[in-house]
Order: C-alpha cells, then sequence, then structure tokens
C-alpha cells in the first residue's frame, strides 16, 4: 500500500474557512476490554490502561470553551477504546467539570450534549442508573454485528472467548430500564449472506434502538485490486443491501419499525433542496475544525472523527500523522493558525475539488475516502478507488433502483 508522499509541497491554503467546532471526540482512554479482529487501534493502544485524568480534561475544556471557535452547540463525544473501562463516577466528574466551564464561559444556555461508543458488554445497573441520571443530554451507540454468529465471528475478547452474549444482555438491560439507544453493526464479508437475521435481529429491538447504522468491513484491502475482484464484492454488496431493503419493508409491515440510518440518509441526500446539498457534501462534512479528536495525552487532529497520529505517520514530515499540537501545551487559535493545518486542508480540498470535477456521485458521496485515494494512488487530486466504487456507487445504485420500484415510500 501506498504511503509515500509524492504530492507537491503545497503553498498553504485551507481552501475554505474552518468550520466552527461542533463536535469534540475524547478518548478517555484507549484501552479495550475486547479485541475485535478489525479495530482500527493498534493493539499497544488497546492494552494501554492510561486514562485522561480530570485536571486534563478541565485544560482541554478551558481552552475549547472559550476560544472563539464555537457553534451553536457542542456534542462531546467518548469514543476511541472502551469507554465504559472507566466507571460511572469518573464520567459524572468529567460531565460536571466540563459543565461548569460552560456555564463560567458561555452560561448555561449554551448546549452540550454528551454519547459514548460502547461495546456494551460493561453494561450494568449502575451504567442504567447513570444513563437515566442524564438522560436528558447522554446517549449512547452500542457496537454489536447482530445475532451471535455474525458478531462472534469477529468480536472477540483477548482470550479468544465470545463476546454477543455479555453485548446482548447489556442491550437487554437498557430495555429493560427504559433507555434507547443507537445501534452499529459492522458488516464482513460473511454477513453479505445474511442481511435478513441481521436486519430481523435488531428490530425485535425496535422500540429501545433509536438509530440503526451498518459499516461495510472494509475487506477490499485484503483482496487484490483486480477488477474482477471488485466487480464481485460490489455484486455481492448489491445483493445484500436488496435483500436487506426487503427484509426491512417486511419488518415494517410486521409493525416492527427500526430506523435504519443508511438508508434514511440516503433520502435525506435524494431528496434535499439545492439550497441544502452542500450540507451533507464531503467539503463540508470534513470541513477542519467541524470535529476535533482529542487524545488522552492531548494531541489534536481535525477533518474526520477518530483520524490520529497512527494514519499516514510521517505523511507531513513529522511524523505524527494528522496530529496538530497539543492542546495542553497550545491554545487552538495557534492550532488554527498552524502551517501544518493548512497544508492538510490543501491536500483536502484538492481532494473534493478533484471529486467535484470529476465523479457524476459527488452529490450523493458523504466523503472520508480522501485518505483511501491518497494510499492507493498516492496523491489526493483523484478519482475513482474499489472503495469509492462499492461504498458510493454500488451503494447509490442499489437503493436507486430500489427507488424506482416504490421502495422510497417505505421512508416516508
Ligand atoms: S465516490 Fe469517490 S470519487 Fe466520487 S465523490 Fe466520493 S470520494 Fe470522490
Amino acid at each position: 500500500m501506498l504511503i509515500q508522499r509524492s504530492v507537491s509541497e503545497e503553498q498553504p491554503s485551507t481552501g475554505g474557512a474552518l468550520a466552527p467546532v461542533e463536535m469534540v471526540v475524547l478518548q478517555g482512554t484507549s484501552f479495550c476490554n475486547l479485541n475485535c479482529s478489525y479495530c482500527y487501534l493498534s493493539e499497544a493502544s488497546r492494552k494501554n490502561t492510561a486514562k485522561m485524568e480530570i485536571a486534563t480534561l478541565r485544560t482541554l475544556f478551558e481552552r475549547i470553551l472559550y476560544s472563539g471557535h464555537l457553534g451553536e452547540s457542542l456534542r462531546v463525544s467518548w469514543h476511541s477504546g472502551e469507554p465504559f473501562v472507566l466507571k460511572p463516577a469518573y464520567y459524572r466528574e468529567a460531565i460536571g467539570t466540563i459543565l461548569a466551564i460552560r456555564d463560567a464561559a458561555l452560561g448555561p444556555n449554551f448546549d452540550i450534549q454528551f454519547d459514548f461508543q460502547t461495546n456494551g458488554t460493561l453494561i450494568d445497573q449502575r451504567w442504567c442508573d447513570f444513563l437515566k441520571e442524564f438522560e436528558d443530554i447522554v446517549s449512547i451507540g452500542i457496537s454489536c454485528d447482530g445475532p451471535a454468529y455474525l458478531h462472534d465471528a469477529h468480536r472477540r475478547s483477548w482470550t479468544h472467548k465470545p463476546t454477543h452474549e455479555r453485548t446482548l444482555a447489556g442491550m437487554e438491560l437498557m430495555r429493560r430500564n427504559g433507555l434507547q439507544f443507537d445501534a452499529i453493526a459492522v458488516v464482513s464479508r460473511d454477513g453479505f449472506e445474511h442481511p435478513e437475521a441481521l436486519v430481523e435481529f435488531f428490530a425485535t429491538f425496535a422500540g429501545s434502538i433509536r438509530d440503526f447504522h451498518f459499516n461495510l468491513h472494509d475487506e477490499l484491502d485484503l483482496i487484490s485490486c483486480e477488477a474482477d475482484s471488485v466487480d464481485e464484492f460490489a455484486e455481492r454488496y448489491r445483493h445484500f443491501l436488496f435483500r436487506m431493503l426487503a427484509a426491512y419493508a417486511r419488518c415494517e409491515q410486521n409493525g416492527q419499525h427500526l430506523n435504519i440510518r443508511n438508508f434514511a440518509s440516503f433520502y435525506e441526500r435524494v431528496f434535499s433542496t439545492r439550497n441544502d446539498k452542500p450540507l451533507y457534501d464531503a467539503r463540508n462534512m470534513s470541513r477542519p475544525f467541524r470535529t476535533l479528536n482529542v487524545m488522552s495525552n492531548g494531541d489534536v487532529s481535525t477533518f474526520y472523527a477518530g483520524l490520529t497520529g497512527d494514519e499516514c505517520g510521517d505523511l507531513y514530515g513529522d511524523g505524527r500523522g494528522f496530529v496538530l499540537g497539543n492542546l495542553l501545551r497550545t491554545s487552538l487559535d495557534d492550532i488554527a493558525g498552524s502551517p501544518k493545518l493548512q497544508r492538510v486542508a490543501a491536500d483536502f480540498e484538492s481532494s473534493h475539488a478533484a471529486c467535484e470535477r470529476d465523479c457524476s456521485y459527488y452529490d450523493m458521496c458523504a466523503g472520508g475516502y480522501n485518505l483511501v485515494k491518497f494510499k492507493r494512488h498516492g496523491v489526493f487530486d483523484v478519482t475513482q478507488t474499489p472503495e469509492c466504487f462499492v461504498h458510493v456507487k454500488t451503494f447509490t445504485d442499489a437503493l436507486l433502483d430500489d427507488m424506482n420500484k416504490g421502495g422510497a415510500q417505505r421512508f416516508f
């Protein structure tokens, strides 16, 4: 895989103004109690039990909430590592600290919402009590890949034990406590054969799941990029989608409403007005500063949620990937004005400009493929990767086919 930089050393240009900060992704700890086969974090970081101290969190949020970079509200998301290995008492103190700084800096009417992305295995009654206590401002997403034979194929403990039973117990406890949650499933190649089982599994939690989202495990890296292999993968994905849409329709007829975010977002894009379209495009979704990722040591990156120093380590010559600075030592203003941010922004802008110019699916693409394009081609200003073909074009064509057969009615 290419990660050698072959683009020219660009003149600094952000390619547009910084976005107001809408989301701060916090890595409270990178430690995880599971060892899922497809995890994007390194094994070393998932075994690192260091946590973000409350004093560190206080400094970070003093810098963020007193900066001039905020929008009208803020979402704080604990993600990247298993957040529930830290106890409810930690988050009670963390949320209290952030809200106290908010009150002093911006007043109590500035809206801050919090969420957690968890594997669900540690949810117990104490967690449910905590979630009830903060129900107005805290939500959670549970990662579960569907029935046990799909989930346990990839989501295993460090001692290789299956984890489905524990995740399911967490979801059941949430339901018994009357608490809602989002569900996120990774669909692997083996899952292509089981779309009905996937939809039916989550539909049994229909009243408790607010939003269900599936991500395709990107196995294209693992197969040859020969056109035949990609075509075959895309064809299987297309059939998976058609069967999933049919299963979804059957559940709706049975009165089990499951909001599948992937499909709902597609329709939002299709039916958005011309004025609203820019809100959904890839350039807007990855505008610098819209999302700040803050790691447990204070390192900051932006552009995509979850982007870290592990990604493309020496692309910008400092061995720090997309890390722009450390918020414990640097102000947000200094990071905003850093030459490195301008170089990354210039690369991303050249990527978006190529997409807008050359790709007929630009309006339907949520983006997120800039790094994939670079890794495949060694430059940013290109279009067309196998990932684009599968994730964007195949998905769009399948949904449009379904829509032309009357499928859109299911969503309205
Ligand atoms: S599908 Fe690929 S080439 Fe097309 S707009 Fe999206 S990222 Fe760009």
